[in-house]
């Protein structure tokens, strides 16, 4: 296979796991699980004709934690992208000769020998100097750049619909059973999640299952604990 292949495939392989995917998935069980919590902790307060009200506030608030908190964080890994790529652009006007000689060794050092290290560095030098240094020296590619709004939005939504479906199951059921529906409801969400995760993590889809779903309860039975407690 040539070396072009090898570099599609692996962009392939990344791609697939690209950073909005993982916030979308990471978002929805957040979701899930404080809202869930959130609405168990009201109703086994006894306050249950604020569900609607908590559950909603729960959503929007949560949203806009996830969106502000995903930005900011994928915002600074762009910005060490982008000066990165600007510290190379000039360290390859300044000494072309010693950035050849940079990516050559970078080639010796994955296994190549020399000489031909030499011809493949020299090759994807004049294809594009700059893109051969990004991605073998720094390991940037196109598919794997930090992209902050995209993951902003993702987060959000994904937050904002794994929040909403506790709240439904919160709304469906009389007094006494609104608890067991809200749990019931999360852990069918959270279960979604967990094979939705295996399926982009390559994890066997038991065990990321269980994961997410030993977690979320213990999220649940803590504040249902706390609910339990304040409810006077
Ligand atoms: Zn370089």
């Amino acid at each position: 296979m040539s070396l072009e292949a090898v570099y599609k495939r692996n962009e392939h392989h990344r791609g697939s796991k690209s950073g909005w995917l993982r916030a979308a998935v990471l978002g929805a069980n957040d979701g899930l699980v404080s809202n869930a919590s959130l609405l168990i902790g009201v109703a086994a307060a006894g306050r249950s004709s604020f569900l609607a009200v908590a559950g909603i506030a729960g959503i929007a608030a949560g949203a806009m934690a996830m969106a502000v908190g995903e930005y900011i964080s994928v915002k600074s890994q762009a910005d060490i992208e982008t000066s990165d790529r600007e510290m190379e652009r000039e360290h390859l006007e300044a000494d072309p000769a010693g950035e050849l000689e940079e990516l050559t060794q970078i080639y010796q050092e994955r296994g190549l020998p020399r000489q031909l290290a030499e011809q493949v560095a020299v090759t994807l030098t004049e294809k594009g100097a700059l893109e051969a240094h990004l991605r073998d020296e720094l390991g940037q590619h196109e598919s794997n750049m930090a992209k902050p709004l995209a993951a902003s939005l993702a987060s959000m939504i994904s937050f904002a619909l794994g929040a909403t479906i506790p709240l439904i199951g919160a709304l469906m059921g009389g007094t006494t059973t609104k608890v067991t529906l809200i749990i019931l409801f999360t852990l069918v969400g959270l279960l979604s999640t967990g094979i939705v995760s295996s399926k982009l993590t390559g994890a066997p889809v038991i065990r990321a299952s269980l994961r997410v779903l030993i977690g979320g309860s213990l999220g649940m039975a803590i504040t249902a604990g706390i609910g339990a407690l304040a409810h006077i």
